[in-house]
C-alpha cells in the first residue's frame, strides 16, 4: 500500500456532481469508483498536488525516453495529419504535457508551444523551442485568452486532478472555432473489461481518471466543447514496452522480470503495430 495514500474522499462525481457512486476496485490502496449517472470512473481518494509531486519523484514511464522516439512518432504523425486535415493553414499549437517536444517536432510550420511539469524534459524541449516551452504545472501556465488554434493532451488528461478546471483553462486559451485533442486510455475496451482492476492502465495515483468515449464526451460537453470526432488510432510498440506496461511499474512482478530480461536484447527492440481500441483520441471544438 502507498504510504502517501490520502484518506479524504470525493463525496460526489467530479464532473456531474452526482452523489451516488459505486466502488469498483481497490488498487495500490486507492478506491476506484464509477458515477451512477454519467458513468465516469475515477480515483475517489482526494489526491493533493503535494501527494502527486511525491509520487512522481519516484520515476517516469519507460516508453517516454529518447530511445523510443520512432514508436512515439508513429502516433504523433497520424495525429499531425488529422489536425492538418482540419487546419490546412498552419496556426498556433499548444501541447500540454509536451515531454521533450517530440509531438511539436512533427508540427512543422506551426507556431509550437508546450507545457511540461518534469523540469529535465522541459529543458530538452526548450533547446529547440526556447521560451515557448513553459516549465511547471498547467495551473501556472499563462492565460493568453483566445491565443491558440489547437491544444493537444496526449497521455496527460487522465493525470489531472480536476478535469473541469483543466478544460475551462483550455477553453479560454483557445480561439473560437479552435480544436482540443485528448488522447487517453479507454476503460470500456474489451481488454479493460476482461482484465478489470488488472488492466495495464489502472495505475493510481498516476491515472486519476479512467475515461471512455461516453464519459469523455460528457466531460467535454460540460465544459462547453462540441465533440466532432472520436478515433482509435493504432500505436507502434516495442516488445519490451509491452512487458513494462503489464508490470505496471511493480518491480516484483513476473512481467517486470521479463521486461528486464528483454531490455537491451534485439528481441526486446522488435516493433509491432497494436490497436486494441485501448486508446481513444477525441477531437472537440470550442464553438465560434
Ligand atoms: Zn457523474
Amino acid at each position: 500500500m502507498d504510504p502517501l495514500r490520502p484518506t479524504q474522499m470525493h463525496s460526489s462525481c467530479p464532473v456531474c456532481g452526482e452523489i451516488t457512486l459505486k466502488g469498483l476496485w481497490e488498487v495500490n490502496g486507492y478506491t476506484i469508483a464509477r458515477c451512477s449517472v454519467c458513468s465516469l470512473v475515477f480515483v475517489q481518494n482526494l489526491v493533493t498536488a503535494e501527494d502527486l509531486a511525491a509520487h512522481y519523484a519516484g520515476g517516469t514511464d519507460d516508453a517516454y525516453d529518447d530511445t523510443n522516439v520512432e514508436c512515439l512518432n508513429y502516433y504523433y504523425q497520424k495525429l499531425g495529419s488529422l489536425i492538418r486535415s482540419r487546419f490546412p493553414q498552419p496556426g498556433r499549437v499548444l501541447d500540454l504535457g509536451c515531454s521533450r517536444g517530440w509531438f511539436l517536432d512533427v508540427m512543422t510550420g506551426w507556431e509550437c508551444h508546450g507545457n511540461e511539469i518534469v523540469a529535465s524534459d522541459a529543458a530538452a524541449a526548450r533547446e529547440r523551442y526556447g521560451d515557448r516551452i513553459v516549465t511547471g504545472s498547467f495551473e501556472e501556465y499563462p492565460l493568453r485568452e483566445g491565443y491558440f488554434d489547437v491544444i493537444t493532451m496526449q497521455d496527460v488528461f487522465d493525470h489531472f486532478r480536476d478535469p473541469i478546471l483543466t478544460l475551462e483553462r483550455c477553453r479560454r486559451l483557445l480561439r473560437p472555432g479552435g480544436l482540443i485533442v485528448i488522447k487517453v486510455h479507454n476503460i470500456s475496451c474489451l481488454y479493460a473489461k476482461l482484465t478489470g482492476p488488472n488492466f495495464y492502465a489502472v495505475i493510481p495515483p498516476s491515472h486519476l481518471f479512467y475515461y471512455d468515449a461516453q464519459s469523455l464526451t460528457n466531460t467535454l460537453s460540460k465544459s462547453g466543447f462540441q465533440v466532432v470526432q472520436s478515433k482509435f488510432i493504432g500505436h507502434l510498440l516495442k516488445v519490451k514496452t509491452v512487458f513494462w506496461r503489464l508490470s505496471r511499474g511493480n518491480a516484483d512482478s513476473l512481467f517486470y522480470h521479463v521486461y528486464k530480461t528483454l531490455d537491451g536484447t534485439s528481441l526486446g527492440e522488435v516493433k509491432f503495430r497494436k490497436n486494441l481500441h485501448d486508446i481513444i483520441t477525441v477531437l472537440a471544438v470550442k464553438p465560434a
